[in-house]
This record gives structure tokens, C-alpha cells and sequence, in this order.
């Protein structure tokens, strides 16, 4: 990637700042439309909110409720698109909104069926009204007492990280060059004062550098205020952060291949119960907070709460114990004037031109990324003054396509490198053994991340190529001698190296583990 850059003499069509979903989505969309693209990311790809969502692909049902119906309709459009084009990674997953009450099987009974008629032709099955003997088949771990019946609809899941992942090698392979461990310090500005580069360092060798641009973009999600205020230190705050955290427990705990949906919690939220490589996410809550972390740390009342909803209708209660991983996320809700509470914000997305020229886009979420790159290039063109180009990502292909995952066994999310890793697990027999008993993954798998995934550290081995840190916490401290082992001896890197390695992700592990 550093060659790349390197060997480009003048300035880039578009620099984009930022490489979770919003800005990975914009490299790919510009990139593909034949734009020279940059992408800059501070810590690794997805280290921000998309690795830490709840793993929909959705319209929301929430939305529904609130009357936003455009909005549920742009996002069921984008899930089917997404389906269409990484079936490898969504998949079409069955929600059970079991019902205690004699009014709200028919209640959420009608809202479901109108959640799958707005999906129209990208519609993933009909929703249905289930007796009590059809929801304890679904959820067979569930509270009994009381229980009336439940209603399924139909909705995506996927995993966050190995999409974004995914989309960064989607976006490369389209022609777009993208770092990762680059920190954007500065923005320049041309002899008018408009935004046309910016300064960043490269944090694996310490090296300041400049590129120019004919258009900066800011896709730094829940940071977006702080560029916005390098750019411009009078930018008033547009961002009210929001955390959401979830607790992730061994799946015996549902049991089921399909996930429960709560449309009222106590605070009046949707909590879900999701099962997820083979154990059970469960979440999550909404909570505003003064600044964006770069690593958030659940808050004791998260966990609380989120462990007394679960045990309202889980059969088995989860204990604190119980906890393999506890991950929280900030979301980037944009600003609707004053007023706290942030669940009533718009999940709608914003493009914003700013004085300097840069364009902030933020807001949305996953399942919208490529509707948001797709306004916000379009955008980026006009302001840039470059040649009209239509947008191809409707119907392009994201890397890893596959249309039978299933048959490639654990190594299913990777769809079409799949059978390189295999190769890589026969050819050198200690890689295929599993680095922990509690999950399934290989030493191969670390091979591959660093030498086609641009890992450069255990962290991002362990939290985002594989998952599991936000799996098992526990079960991927054991892992990372290992896992530093087998990068150091790809890298070339020495003991000192390994054991730096070791205690910075021991560091962050920690804020997953419940004591
Ligand atoms: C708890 C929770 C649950 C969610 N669940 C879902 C869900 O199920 N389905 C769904 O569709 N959406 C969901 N969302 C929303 C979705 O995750 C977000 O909308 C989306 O991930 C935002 O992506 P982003 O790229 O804008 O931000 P981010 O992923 O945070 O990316 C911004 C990046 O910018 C980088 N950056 C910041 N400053 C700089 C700098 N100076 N230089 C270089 N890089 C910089 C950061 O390191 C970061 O990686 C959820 C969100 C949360 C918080």
C-alpha cells in the first residue's frame, strides 16, 4: 500500500478518512466508478463501531414503530442488495418476538407483516403468528410460564468485521489504495482556505506525510467532531455518541437457530438475543456519553440491565459468570438540537459540506453503508468538479463472494479464500490444529490475516480477521502467545516485539472480560 502512495506523484481525486463501513463503503463506491481514491485509518479497519454492532442486517423493526417508513425501506432495500452481493457473510435468520400477553400476537403481528411488505421484491420471507407450541419449537430455552404464542419475521445477520474486511479488499481490488495505522493529524487548505490534503503519520514507522486531494472526506463515524475541529477549530458539535454494549454467552443458553426479539424492554428499547458462531449475543442498550473511545468499556448498568432482561425470558438464568465477552460501541448519532435522549435520534445519514469544503458523512448504519457511499461520491464528484461517473455497487460483488458457505465449514466466512486456507492448514500440519479448544480457529487463519488482510497486530487478529475476542475473551488471552508467534515469525519480528504485542492486547482484552 505504502508503494502505491508512494508511487503517485500528484494529487488523489478523493481522500478518505476514516475505514469502518461509512468510509470502506465510500472507497469502494468511488473507486469502482474509476476514481483515484486514499483511505486513511488511524487504528486498524473496523477498530471503531463496525466491528462492535449487533451483527443485523436490517430495517428496523424499531423504525417501523416511530413511522419512519422511508427509512425502513431504503435499509430493506440495502439488506437485499447486501444479501445479493455477500451471501458469503448475511444470512437470512428467523426472529421470534415471543408474546405474554393476549394483545400482542395480533399487535406485532400486523407491524411484522408490513416490515416484510415494505421490503417489496428484496423480501426475505413472511412474517407469521406462531402458537405457543410453534414459538417453544423455535426457542426451545425460553420461560414458559405465561407464555402465549410469539410471531416470526425474517431479518440479516452477518459478521461485521470480516465484511469490512471484505469490503477493504473489495475496494483495493476496484483500485483504491488503503492504510491502515495511519493517524490523519492535520488538514490542508489551498491559498482560499479550502480543504485540499492532509497531513498524517504513518504509526508503524513514526513518518509525518502529506497528501494532496481534490476533495477530503470525513468518514471518521463517532469521531467525525474532531476532524471536523482540525479542519475548523470554530465547528459546532454535530455528534451526540451514543454506547450500546453486548454480552455474548455459550449458546446452550438459546439453543436454537433462531434469535428472540424484544420490541419493549423495561426502558422501552429492543433488546435481542441473537445466536452467532455457535453462541448467543445478546443486547443493547443506549446510553449517551460525554466523548467517543476508541475502545468503550461497558458500564456496570449496562451489564445489569442487559443480564436482567435476559433472565425475564430466558429459561436458564445468565449469571455474570456467565459472560464470555462483554463489547461496547459507540454509536454516531447525529444531533437533533438539545435534549438527551439519544434512542429518539435519527439512525437516518447526513452528508455535510463544510466551510473548508471538506464533506463530513456520518449517522445511518451498517446496513445502509453503500446507499450513504453512493450520495456522499456523488456529492464528492460535484464539489470536486471530476467527470460524472454512475454508481456500480448495486450489483458489484464484494471479495469472499460465495453462494454455498456451508459447504466450506469453519472456514465459511471467508467464501471464495476459503480453499486457500485449507491449503495452508494441509500444507503445514500445525496449522490446522484449532489455537484454543473453546473456538475454532487455526494458525492458518493468523498466516492468512497477515499476509492477505493487513493485520499488523494480535489485536487485530484476534478481534477483527477472527473473532475471538468478542466471542470468548478468556479463551483469546490463551491464544495470543500463540497467535504472536506465528505473526512474528510472518513479520520477521523478535521476542521483544512479541512480548510489546502481548501486553498491549492483554490491556485491551480486559475491558471484555466481567471479573
Ligand atoms: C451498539 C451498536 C449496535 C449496532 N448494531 C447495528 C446493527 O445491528 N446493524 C446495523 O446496520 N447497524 C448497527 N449499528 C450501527 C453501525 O455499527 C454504525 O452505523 C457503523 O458501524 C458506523 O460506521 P462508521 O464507519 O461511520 O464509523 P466507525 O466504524 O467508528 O469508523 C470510523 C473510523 O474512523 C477512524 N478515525 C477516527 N479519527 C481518525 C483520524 N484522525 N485519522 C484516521 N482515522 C480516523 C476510527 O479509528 C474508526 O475506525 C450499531 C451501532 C452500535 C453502537
Amino acid at each position: 500500500m505504502y508503494r502505491r502512495l508512494r508511487a503517485r506523484g500528484g494529487a488523489w481525486d478523493m481522500i478518505v478518512v476514516g475505514g469502518g463501513a461509512t468510509g470502506a463503503g465510500v472507497a469502494i463506491d468511488a473507486a469502482s466508478r474509476g476514481y483515484d481514491v486514499l483511505l486513511l485509518e488511524q487504528s486498524d479497519f473496523g477498530k471503531g463501531t463496525s466491528s462492535r454492532s449487533t451483527k443485523l442486517v436490517h430495517g428496523g423493526v424499531r423504525y417501523l414503530e416511530q413511522g419512519n417508513l422511508s427509512l425502513v425501506m431504503e435499509a430493506l432495500k440495502e439488506r437485499g442488495l447486501l444479501l445479493q452481493n455477500a451471501p458469503h457473510l448475511v444470512r437470512n435468520l428467523g426472529f421470534v418476538v415471543p408474546n405474554y400477553d393476549w394483545w400482542e400476537t395480533p399487535f406485532y403481528g400486523i407491524g411484522l407483516k408490513l416490515y416484510n411488505l415494505l421490503a417489496g421484491k428484496y423480501g426475505f420471507g413472511a412474517s407469521r403468528i406462531l402458537s405457543r407450541e410453534e414459538t417453544l419449537e423455535r426457542l426451545p430455552t425460553i420461560k414458559t410460564g405465561g407464555l402465549k404464542g410469539g410471531v416470526v419475521y425474517f431479518d440479516g445477520q452477518f459478521d461485521d468485521s470480516r465484511l469490512l474486511i471484505n469490503l477493504v479488499t473489495t475496494a483495493f481490488e476496484q483500485g483504491a489504495t488503503l492504510l491502515n495505522y495511519a493517524r490523519v493529524t492535520g488538514i490542508l487548505k489551498d491559498g482560499e482556505g479550502f480543504a485540499d490534503g492532509v497531513r498524517f503519520r504513518d504509526l508503524e514507522s513514526g513518518e509525518e506525510m502529506e497528501a494532496r486531494a481534490r476533495v477530503v472526506i470525513n468518514a471518521t463515524g463517532p469521531f467525525a467532531d474532531d476532524l471536523r475541529r482540525v479542519a475548523d477549530p470554530a465547528a459546532q458539535p454535530m455528534i451526540a455518541p451514543s454506547q450500546g454494549i453486548h454480552l455474548v454467552f455459550d449458546g446452550s443458553f438459546l439453543a436454537a437457530d433462531s434469535a428472540i426479539m424484544v420490541p419493549h424492554t423495561s426502558d422501552g428499547r429492543v433488546m435481542f438475543a441473537i445466536p452467532w458462531h455457535g453462541h448467543i449475543v445478546v443486547g443493547t442498550t443506549d446510553t449517551a456519553v460525554e466523548r467517543a473511545a476508541l475502545e468503550p468499556v461497558a458500564l456496570e448498568q449496562e451489564v445489569d440491565f442487559i443480564l436482567q432482561t435476559a433472565a425475564l425470558y430466558l429459561a436458564r438464568k445468565p449469571e455474570r459468570a456467565d459472560v464470555l465477552s462483554a463489547f461496547a460501541g459507540i454509536r454516531p448519532l447525529v444531533r437533533a438540537g438539545e435534549g438527551g435522549n439519544t434512542a429518539a435520534l435519527s439512525r437516518d445519514h447526513t452528508i455535510r459540506i463544510e466551510n473548508s469544503g471538506m464533506i463530513t458523512v456520518c449517522g445511518g448504519k451498517w446496513t445502509t453503508y453503500r446507499h450513504m457511499a453512493e450520495d456522499c461520491v456523488n456529492q464528492a464528484a460535484t464539489l470536486a468538479r471530476l467527470p460524472d461517473k454512475p454508481c456500480v455497487t448495486g450489483h458489484l460483488n464484494i471479495h469472499g463472494f460465495h453462494t454455498a458457505p456451508e459447504k466450506l465449514g469453519h472456514l465459511w466466512v471467508y467464501g471464495s479464500d476459503a480453499p486457500l486456507i485449507q491449503e495452508l492448514e494441509q500444507g503445514t500440519a500445525a496449522w490446522a490444529e484449532p489455537l484454543d479448544a473453546a473456538l475454532p480457529y487455526t494458525a492458518a487463519e493468523v498466516v492468512w490475516a497477515v499476509r492477505h488482510e493487513l493485520a499488523l497486530t494480535v489485536e487485530d487478529v484476534l478481534a477483527r480477521r477472527t473473532r475471538a475476542l468478542f466471542l470468548d475473551a478468556r479463551a483469546a488471552l490463551r491464544m495470543a502467545p500463540r497467535v504472536a508467534e506465528v505473526m512474528a515469525r510472518e513479520m520477521g519480528k523478535g521476542a521483544a516485539w512479541q512480548s510489546a504485542q502481548l501486553a498491549a492486547f492483554q490491556d485491551v482484552a480486559k475491558g471484555y472480560v466481567l471479573e
